[in-house]
């Protein structure tokens, strides 16, 4: 019996981890732009932070979570929370005011596994720490914007406020008043946190809940003046750097600790799966995670639906892998030679293979093929007597002869210049 990988745990095979790579290079490449510096967090963390920050009645926290109760640890079914728990713990905000962080990694939640919903899944998470002007909010958009453009998707922007801690109660009591004299035609979920968090039935799936809302009171009505304000200057400062953007009243997202400016990058793509991206303000998270009266303003990225819209928006091929040269060895003799010969490339940061089967010449050239080999050289016993092989170019099948004239050391070099016309050696040996 052949054992398999768990049901929503995924492997990423060679040919898809090229299209992470790019994914995650470009990623790094904005990010760092925009000031920030990478954080790593261990996956394991105590089950606490997470009830504390998320919140006991969210789907995360009610259903989704990887918990071993025993040890009272859970997977991290986010980065936020890791991310601000080492941030508190390292006191980070003495060193520097504003802190601008990313972390890139897998996250657990026990989800039904589907097409873009894994239970073991990865997200590229940034943070901005210390500063709650609206400017913040739409820098942060603007590089979501970049990051998504420059890997060719079109996805859109929708954002909401969820107010603060001075309008949210008022608006919580309009919002239960309306839903509970309907409370018949809300689904099951949705009735059970009418009390806990009847917020979440604004952006409940659920047809009855959808068309139930519609006419519910709008939270952008019920903002106090700072927030309007604030509001109003997140979207002054996305028209200025020119983000496309549409409101949305019934975005909530599934996390307690949002306040003031969420949003979510959708695309109507992936099936039910619409958002590739979302995050939001956090104003009051940090300290009542014990940490000093910070804000902060964070978004995440799920790097399967990147993966997935790029195969299906953009016709990028997916970047193949090549190697450099491919030493083909016939004979005890040669494949002792080619396999120093072979290190010392490598150790001149060439990407050289070879093969110590001793197959035939056509089945070690068939595999220089499929590692898509740029170049060949072939090496038996009689080209060690004389001292010369055949380097064969793989793309025009055009062959010289390559002298194994001097040390090997020499070799390798000369053969560096070749296939690298960059480390071409001048007349005195120096490799310039
Ligand atoms: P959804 O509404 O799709 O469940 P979410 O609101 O739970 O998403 P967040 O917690 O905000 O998602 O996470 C941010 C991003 O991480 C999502 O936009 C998505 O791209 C990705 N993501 C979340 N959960 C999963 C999952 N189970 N599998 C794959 N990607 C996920
Ligand atoms: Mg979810």
């Amino acid at each position: 019996m052949k054992i398999k990988a768990i049901n929503g745990f995924k492997d990423i095979l060679p040919e898809a981890a090229l299209r992470w790579q790019q994914i995650e290079q470009k990623a790094r490449d904005i990010f760092e732009r925009f000031g920030m510096c990478e954080i790593r967090m261990p996956i394991l963390e105590k089950t606490e932070l997470f009830s504390r920050s998320i919140g006991e009645a969210t789907d995360i926290v009610e259903k989704e979570m990887y918990s071993f109760s025993d040890k009272g640890i859970t997977m991290r079914p986010e980065a936020t929370a890791s991310l601000l728990r080492a941030f508190i713990e390292h006191g980070l905000h003495v060193q520097q005011p504003v802190q601008r962080l990313y972390t890139i990694g897998p996250m657990f939640r026990h989800e039904r596994p589907q097409k873009g919903r894994l239970r073991q899944f990865h997200q590229m998470d940034v943070e901005i720490i210390g500063a709650t002007e609206p400017q913040v909010d739409a820098e942060l958009m603007a590089m979501g914007q970049m990051l998504l453009n420059d890997l060719g998707l079109t996805v859109s922007l929708e954002i909401n406020s969820l107010g603060c801690p001075a309008c949210r109660p008022d608006f919580r009591v309009k919002l239960i008043t309306y839903l509970e004299a309907r409370k018949e035609s809300l689904c099951e979920d949705c009735r059970r946190r009418l009390a806990t968090n009847p917020l979440r039935a604004l952006d409940c799936k659920s047809r009855g809940c959808k068309a139930l809302v519609q006419d519910a009171p709008s939270i952008l009505d019920s903002l106090c003046n700072d927030c309007n304000t604030h509001f109003a200057g997140v979207e002054h400062s996305l028209n200025l750097l020119g983000v496309t953007y549409s409101k949305n009243r019934f975005m909530v997202r599934g996390l307690d600790y949002y306040t003031r400016t969420t949003f979510e990058f959708i695309t109507d793509d992936l099936g039910a799966q619409s958002a590739v991206g979302a995050g939001g303000r956090y104003d009051g998270l940090i300290e009542q995670l014990g940490g000093p009266p910070l804000p902060g303003i964070g978004f995440a990225m799920g790097m399967e639906r990147l993966a997935l819209l790029m195969d299906q928006q953009t016709d990028s091929t997916i970047p193949k892998s090549s190697t450099d040269i491919f030493i083909a060895a016939l004979g005890d003799e040669a494949t002792e030679y080619s396999s120093m010969l072979t290190h010392k490339l490598r150790t001149l940061e060439l990407k050289a293979a070879m093969d110590y089967s001793g197959r035939s010449l056509k089945a070690q050239m068939k595999q220089a093929g499929r590692i898509n080999s740029r170049f060949a050289l072939i090496i038996g016993e009689n080209e060690l007597v004389e001292k010369q092989a055949v380097l064969r170019n793989m793309q025009t099948q055009e062959q010289v002869t390559f002298s194994l004239n001097e040390i090997i050391d020499e070799q390798a070099e000369r053969l560096r210049s070749i296939i690298k016309p960059e480390f071409r050696i001048t007349e005195d040996n120096v490799i310039i």
